[in-house]
C-alpha cells in the first residue's frame, strides 16, 4: 500500500475565501461572453486547509459556447478535462467550484447535473444570473455536491459561507 498524506477533503469545507479581484475577473468574463449571447463556464482553482477553501485562481478553460434554439450552454472537451486534471496535479490547486452564466435565471438545469466539471465531494457548483451583469451573488444560485447528488444551498447560507477579501 502507497504511503500518501491524505488531501484536506473538500466535503469539510465550511466556508471559501474569495479573493475580490478572481471575483471580478469572473464577472468581467461572464459578462463579456454574455454580450455575445453565450454562457462561460469559470472555474475557481484554489487550496483547501481544514475548513477553508482559498480561491487564488479564477480560469475560463477553452470551452464551445453553444447557441441554439433549445438555449444556450457550453461545451468543455475531454482533451480540455485532460489538461485541468495535470495543471491540479502539478501545482497541488483543488477545483474547489465550477462558475457558470445564464441568460436569465440562475439555477442548475439537468445538463448542469449531468455534465458538471466538478465531481468530487463537496464540490460546489455557483449559477450567475442574467450573465453576471449585476451586483456579485445577487440572485446566484449555489449548489453543492453531497454524496454524488447536487443539492442547492440556501441564500443565506450562500451569504455565510463565501466571503470576499481584497487581493
Ligand atoms: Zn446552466
Amino acid at each position: 500500500m502507497k504511503n500518501r498524506v491524505r488531501k484536506p477533503a473538500l466535503a469539510d469545507v465550511e466556508e471559501v475565501i474569495v479573493p475580490a479581484a478572481e471575483l471580478a475577473r469572473t464577472c468581467a468574463l461572464m459578462r463579456a461572453h454574455g454580450e455575445r449571447g453565450y454562457e462561460l463556464l469559470v472555474l475557481w482553482l484554489g487550496n483547501v486547509d481544514g475548513r477553508t477553501a482559498t480561491v487564488v485562481h479564477a480560469v475560463a478553460p477553452p470551452q464551445e459556447g453553444v447557441r441554439s434554439e433549445d438555449g444556450v450552454g457550453y461545451f468543455v472537451s475531454g482533451e480540455t478535462m485532460f489538461e485541468l486534471n495535470r495543471l491540479l496535479s502539478e501545482t497541488g490547486l483543488r477545483l474547489i467550484a465550477q462558475v457558470h452564466s445564464h441568460p436569465d435565471e440562475a439555477y442548475h438545469s439537468a445538463a448542469d447535473d449531468r455534465l458538471a466539471v466538478v465531481t468530487t465531494d463537496g464540490g460546489f457548483s455557483l449559477v450567475t444570473p442574467e450573465f453576471a451583469t449585476g451586483e456579485p451573488f445577487g440572485g446566484w444560485a449555489m449548489y453543492r455536491l453531497v454524496r454524488g447528488r447536487w443539492r442547492e444551498v440556501s441564500p443565506a447560507e450562500i451569504v455565510r459561507m463565501l466571503r470576499v477579501v481584497a487581493g
